[in-house]
């Protein structure tokens, strides 16, 4: 018998639902749950204030679902940190917000440099 395993929670409903779609080119049929719209009287919408996550319902998939969880987790970590600093020629690696390097005090480095 197969039942719904958790593997991934995600920042946001963007988030959960890109994992989602990675699973889904992978084959792994997944549910995204925490991220629903509640219908309340009157017509409006309510938003769950939980974070969302997404599932996975078939034992021999779970495995494999997991692997691309700790990838995906991965790229979204090394992407951050490559938009959030430059690297100086002395070898230093500078936060984003500093134009000079704090150790050999050279400028960022330009498109014409
Ligand atoms: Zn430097």
């Amino acid at each position: 018998m197969s039942s719904l395993k958790k593997i991934y929670v995600a920042a946001n409903a963007v988030d959960a639902h890109m994992f989602k779609e990675l699973l889904e080119q992978e084959g792994v049929q997944s549910v995204v749950r925490g991220d629903d719209f509640v219908p309340l009287q009157g017509g409006s919408l309510f938003t769950m204030e939980t974070r969302p996550s997404v599932w996975v319902f078939d034992d021999e998939h779970v495995l494999r679902a997991r692997e691309l969880a700790d990838d995906f987790r991965r790229r979204a970590t090394s992407s951050d940190e490559t938009l959030a600093s430059w690297t100086c020629r002395c070898g230093e690696t500078i936060e984003e917000q500093f134009t000079e390097c704090w150790s050999c005090r050279r400028p960022k480095p330009d498109a014409r440099d």
